[in-house]
């Protein structure tokens, strides 16, 4: 059954939804091209519980509120891009008409206004990623303080120190020969799932990588900085920082209203540009096709998906 189209209280060429680095940098390279835009941000960005983001160029080191912060001053100075802070996307929905007005996004929160639903031209995707993490008690109250998920983004500021890498996943004996670049005094802990069979385990070893096989009870520290983590035969190992691998799950359960091609993990599949399979749809950032999930990429990916979305409207062809 179609779900049915709610009224919009605003019209405009494009509804960016998602306020991160993605839908930021797509907002103002929109706006820049004399779109209007209306980026809808439900402001619970996937780097939240860090102090401190890495490896953006001239901003090394920033605090990520901090670089949100400027995103949205620099936002600030174009009329045609408005934000609507604390307000989210329930639903996403094609809509009939001849004006033009393809898609209508039904709102929630503070900046939903009435009725709450604004109807676009073109909609970009830029709602980042949920994150799972191993089922251990303290992991959280650790996690962006001296546990990481991202080597590229933190393992420079743990070097050298000795270090864990917890996860369940098939993956981690690749994770784990990535980490020893930046220590060789790594334990990688499978927390009594096989992610690490006999094969890999021998070759971890033989690069001095230790493998725990056993259950984790909790994770031992002070005010974020991880000490130890205690196995729950009793087995402590002492660590000074650490990295995890969780599951990832794209946030898009607005878009069940919409058929969009996805990967087997659920993400939205795009062309090079961020078109999705969908002609107006596009998708930047961590909400798109798996890569490097960075800030920087994710907003070189928003800034090019701006770029083509804006040949698109005017209906141009060209070599993106
Ligand atoms: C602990 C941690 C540390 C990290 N450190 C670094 C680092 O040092 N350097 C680095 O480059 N990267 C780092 N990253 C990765 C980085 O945070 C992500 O790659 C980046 O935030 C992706 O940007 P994005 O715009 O795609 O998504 P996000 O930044 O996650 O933004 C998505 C936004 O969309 C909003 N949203 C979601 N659903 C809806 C909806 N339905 N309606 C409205 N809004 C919605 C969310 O609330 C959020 O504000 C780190 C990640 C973590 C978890």
């Amino acid at each position: 059954m179609t779900e049915p189209v709610p009224p919009a209280s605003t019209e405009v060429d494009v509804i960016v939804i998602g306020g991160g680095p993605a839908g930021l940098s797509a907002a103002l390279n929109l706006g820049r091209a004399r779109a209007s835009v209306v980026v809808v941000d439900a402001g619970r960005p996937r780097n939240a519980a860090t102090l401190r983001s890495h490896g953006f160029l001239t901003r090394d080191g920033i605090p990520p509120l901090e670089l949100r912060k400027l995103a949205r001053a620099e936002l600030a100075a174009y009329p045609n891009v408005r934000v609507l802070d604390r307000t989210v996307v329930t639903a996403l929905l094609e809509k009939d008409g001849d004006d033009g007005l393809r898609f209508i996004a039904a709102l929630k929160g503070r900046g939903a206004g009435t009725p709450p639903a604004v109807a676009a031209r073109s909609v970009l995707v830029a709602t980042g990623l949920r994150e799972t993490l191993p089922d251990i008690p303290s992991l959280r109250a650790f996690y962006g303080m001296s546990i990481f998920s991202c080597a590229a983004c933190d393992a420079w500021e743990l070097q050298d120190r000795p270090l864990a890498l917890i996860g369940e996943t098939p993956d981690l004996a690749t994770r784990a020969r990535l980490l020893a670049r930046w220590t060789d005094r790594l334990t990688v802990f499978t927390h009594g799932s096989d992610a690490v069979d006999t094969v890999e385990e021998a070759e971890l070893a033989a690069s001095g990588i230790v493998v725990e096989r056993g259950a984790i009870d909790d994770l031992e520290g002070d005010r974020g900085a991880v000490s130890a983590v205690r196995l729950t035969d009793g087995t402590r190992v002492e660590i000074d920082g650490g990295f995890v691998r969780p599951q990832w799950h794209p946030a898009l359960d607005f878009l069940s209203g919409i058929e969009l091609e996805r990967d087997r993990f659920g993400n939205l599949v795009t062309d090079r540009s961020g078109r999705t399979s969908l002609h107006g749809v596009y998708a930047a950032g961590d909400a798109a096709s798996p890569g490097p999930q960075q800030l920087i990429v994710a907003a070189g990916q928003g800034a090019r998906a701006a770029v083509v979305l804006v040949h698109d409207l005017v209906g141009v062809r060209t070599a993106h």
